[in-house]
């Protein structure tokens, strides 16, 4: 059976299939914004938008 689900990544909004990225917790990441926040540095303007939208995330989540 051919079992594709898509997933909304948390980050770019992105409608991806499930093998495309990772599932964190309650939310997913796709494997590009994955490479890209690994890419990241600190002192980039892009590194607090992806700890903005990670906390978004673990708060959905204790919530
Ligand atoms: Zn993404």
């Amino acid at each position: 059976m051919n079992d594709i689900r898509e997933q909304h990544c948390m980050i770019c909004g992105e409608q991806k299939a499930e093998g495309e990225g990772i599932r964190i917790v309650s939310g997913f990441l796709c494997q590009s914004c994955e490479i890209e926040m690994v890419h990241t540095d600190v002192k980039d303007a892009k590194y607090p938008f992806f700890i903005h939208q990670m906390k978004q995330i673990f708060i959905e989540n204790n919530a």
